[in-house]
């Protein structure tokens, strides 16, 4: 029988990914049973930590409701290594490190051993610790797999440079790209929904859809980090990628089955079909300080360069060339210091052509990711009563009514949950990156070249002028009345 011996390597385990996400993660997996009996972790960087440094460091994210026994039961399958990244010797020390784990792990012939190597580093050290890796760590008589964390480069050239450089040390099939937004709940749901009930394909195209706005909104702005995102951009940061590979989901063709490359090559499809986007289609803002100066502007950011044109809010019109979906509108807009923090799907179907009742209002679906999850269905009712006007309702699935005791887990604990079970459908492979680069650039490119910039807006606020028009203006987006109000319900 084969039984899995498993050792997860966390390089950059001294960084704050680690400790906020990648640690808590598997943390999380351990108390749910759900990591291989036999795992070891061990936390790789340059930093010399004793080991009560280093179990403080990474647990410092735990709840506080979890159990001590619990994290101390944890604890003993952890340990870190301090090395650097270019040091053979280093390496050829940590490969060491791991045949002796796996030998007091009891390591039989038949066991099957998984190796895998999570990145939580910046990508300036990816090519030369994944050099050393092949070099001095790599075993080719077990399973490997490689995880790396965005930004995959910064444009088309770049990303592809990338790909090329980690391509020439790991097989695609090694390789798991983390989009932590392919971990949400209710992204995840979009394939429950969409193909395993009968009714939503029935309506899922150019036929019935009007069109589909993918939103993002944070209610903070840079907070003194600014110096990395003026790097990025709101486009790179969060458009080229996390809504980008929402849109594909909520667009593609079903899949052949549920095999994680029948439904990355249908997202592929998708991203195809979509011409770059245009500096005409294109809204971008840059927040400024609140009139009472209680908020400071994204250039009062001390790590932000005075000068920055560089966008804080965007908002963009695309179209998928198919068959399905031409003459559909998709709005992707995203933005930081706004007035809250909400990611939302939302789908509006045609106009009802209908004698009996003119003039209504649009259908809506409605996802929303977060904060709260909830499935909703604006949906026209009698109005209850004698009255037999008409109202705009809901069909509601607020997740947090609806299951008691919900608990949604952290993103990064079910794509971990992925790699160890080497599944790849909510990871990025590099032809999907490519294509979602080459919708991108031109604009990113463009914007730079022209200096393009950008419209200021308050924070706080919903946006720069002309942001809550634009989905009506550019995608024939009509609102609902303004007295209809609903919110995600949570008991
Ligand atoms: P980080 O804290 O800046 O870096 C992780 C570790 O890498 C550091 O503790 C440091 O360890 C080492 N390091 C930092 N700068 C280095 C340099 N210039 N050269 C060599 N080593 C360096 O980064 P992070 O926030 O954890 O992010 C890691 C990766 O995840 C990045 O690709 C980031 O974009 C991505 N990511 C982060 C988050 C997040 O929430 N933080 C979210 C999404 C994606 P030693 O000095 O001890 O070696």
């Amino acid at each position: 029988k084969h039984e899995e011996l498993t050792t997860i390597v966390v390089f950059g385990a001294s960084g704050d990914l680690a400790k906020k996400k990648t640690y808590p993660a598997l943390f999380h997996l351990f108390q749910q049973g759900l990591l291989p009996r036999r795992t070891r972790i061990i936390g790789y960087a340059r930093t010399k930590m004793t080991p009560e440094e280093f179990n403080k460091r990474v647990t410092s994210f735990f709840k506080a409701t979890d159990d001590p026994k619990d994290v101390t039961a944890f604890l003993k399958i952890c340990e870190y290594v301090s090395g650097k990244y270019d040091v053979d010797e280093d390496f050829k020390g940590l490969r060491k490190e791991i045949d002796t784990n796996e030998q007091l792990m009891h390591k039989r012939e038949s066991d099957e051993r998984v190796h895998i190597y999570y990145l939580a580093l910046p990508p300036s050290v990816f090519v030369s610790v994944g050099t050393q890796i092949r070099r001095n760590v790599y075993d080719g008589s077990c399973t490997n797999r490689v995880v790396i964390e965005k930004p995959f480069g910064h444009d088309l050239e770049s990303s592809r440079a990338l790909s090329k450089s980690i391509g020439a040390l790991f097989a695609e099939d090694e390789i798991y790209r983390i989009d932590h937004y392919l971990g949400k709940e209710m992204v995840k749901n979009i394939l429950a929904l969409r193909f395993a009930n009968v009714f939503y394909e029935a309506v899922w195209d150019r036929r019935h859809i009007a069109n589909v706005q993918i939103t993002f909104k944070e209610p903070f702005g840079t907070e003194g980090r600014g110096g990395y995102f003026d790097e990025f951009g709101i486009i790179r940061d969060v458009m080229q990628n996390h809504l980008l590979q929402v849109l594909s989901i909520v667009a593609m063709h079903p899949p052949k089955s549920l095999r994680s490359e029948d439904i990355r090559d249908r997202k592929t499809e998708v991203l195809r079909r979509i011409l770059p986007i245009q500096l005409e289609d294109t809204l971008l803002g840059q927040y400024v300080g609140t009139r009472d100066s209680s908020r400071p502007g994204y250039k009062d950011d001390e790590t932000v360069p005075k000068s920055s044109i560089t966008p804080t809010y965007a908002q963009c019109v695309l179209h998928v060339d198919n068959d399905r979906w031409r003459g559909v509108p998709w709005v992707i807009k995203a933005g930081k210091a706004l007035d809250e923090a909400k990611m939302i799907i939302r789908i509006q179907f045609k106009d009802m052509v209908n004698a009996l009742f003119p003039n209504l209002a649009r259908n809506e679906l409605i996802l929303q990711v977060s904060p709260k999850e909830s499935v909703t269905i604006k949906t026209i009712v009698k109005e209850p009563g004698l009255s037999t006007n008409l109202a705009m309702s809901e069909l509601d699935l607020s997740y947090h009514k609806r299951y008691q005791d919900l608990k949604i887990p952290d993103a990064y604990a079910t794509l971990i949950l992925d790699v160890l079970n080497g599944d790849h459908s909510n990871f990025v492979r590099s032809d999907e990156l490519d294509e979602a680069w080459r919708i991108f650039t031109p604009l990113l490119h463009q914007i730079e070249k022209e200096e393009v910039v950008p419209l200021p807006y308050e924070y706080g606020s919903t946006g720069p002028k002309g942001a809550d028009e634009f989905p009506t203006e550019r995608a024939g987006y009509k609102p609902t009345a303004k007295e209809y109000h609903w919110e995600p319900k949570t008991a």
